[in-house]
């Protein structure tokens, strides 16, 4: 079998005694988009805090590409090609979101507000390249209208269609999302779905999502992990995980 693109082997990380997670363990196959599913607490965005460099974990290991990513630092990894978004956003609400979407661009991880207004000024120069790559995806994300708006000023679901946009411009090759479709209406849901899988089919994306929205993960997954207590509790296709007693229970049992 090739190399996942992302490989997590047995990772643990405890806050103070509270063990998080357990032993946990996922691979993300290049061009594939990957559910990671569970109850709330469960450890999904810790576990995407220590792949992508946010916290220190305690024990296990986390390959990209075959290489050990695991204690290097944000901006390193994601010019290796692995970028997150967070749960909150994190977009620059006083910027446009065509300034947002730059901000991004290559060779930046776009989400630390305070390093990139530092930054704007060397954005500028920069602009021009990026501008006609930058207006395609604000225009496959149905966010031409609203280009030069403050970003504070879009609906919440727009919010998150930005925060996919400025996940793409990065260039990165693995793009994980911290539950991209909360508070979404349900038909952006579905555009932003097929958003997604265009993005794979046409930029040759790798996708790793935390989501909720069942509808989101059998509409837009290949395979989905679900996570329970901080271990892993089963994976398999979307169609699998829907009938699985054990998944069944964790979702439904309580
Ligand atoms: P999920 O994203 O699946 O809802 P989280 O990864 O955010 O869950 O949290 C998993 C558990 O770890 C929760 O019990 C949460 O309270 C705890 N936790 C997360 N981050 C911290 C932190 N920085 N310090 C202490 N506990 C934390
Ligand atoms: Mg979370």
């Amino acid at each position: 079998m090739a190399t996942p693109l992302l490989a997590v082997e047995r990772l643990s990380k405890s806050f103070s005694g509270f063990h998080a997670l357990q032993d946990v363990s996922l691979e993300v196959a290049e061009r594939s988009i990957v559910g990671l599913v569970g109850p709330n607490g469960c450890g999904k965005s810790t576990l995407f805090n220590c792949v992508s460099g946010f916290l220190p974990f305690d024990s296990g290991q986390v390959r990209f590409r075959g290489e050990q990513i695991g204690g290097m630092a944000p901006h390193r990894i994601a010019r290796l090609g692995l970028v997150r978004t967070f749960q909150n956003g994190h977009a620059t609400k006083r910027m446009t979101v065509l300034e947002n979407m730059l901000m991004a661009a290559a060779g930046q991880t776009g989400e630390l507000p305070l390093q990139a207004l530092l930054r704007r000024a060397a954005i500028r120069t920069q602009q021009t390249a990026q501008l006609g790559r930058a207006r395609e995806i604000l225009e496959t994300l149905k966010l031409t209208r609203v280009a030069n708006e403050y970003a504070g000023n879009l609906s919440g679901g727009q919010q998150k269609l930005l925060a996919l946009g400025r996940a793409v411009m990065c260039d990165a090759d693995l793009i994980m999302l911290d539950e991209p479709a909360a508070g979404v209406n349900p038909t952006l849901v579905r555009e932003f779905v097929s958003m997604v899988r265009d993005l794979r089919d046409r930029s040759a994306k790798t996708f790793l999502i935390i989501e909720h929205d069942m509808k989101f993960i059998s509409g837009a997954c290949d395979h989905v992990f679900v996570l329970s207590a901080g271990r892993n509790l089963s994976s398999g296709t979307p169609a699998q995980m829907q009938r699985d007693p054990r998944v069944l229970e964790v979702y439904l049992g309580k």
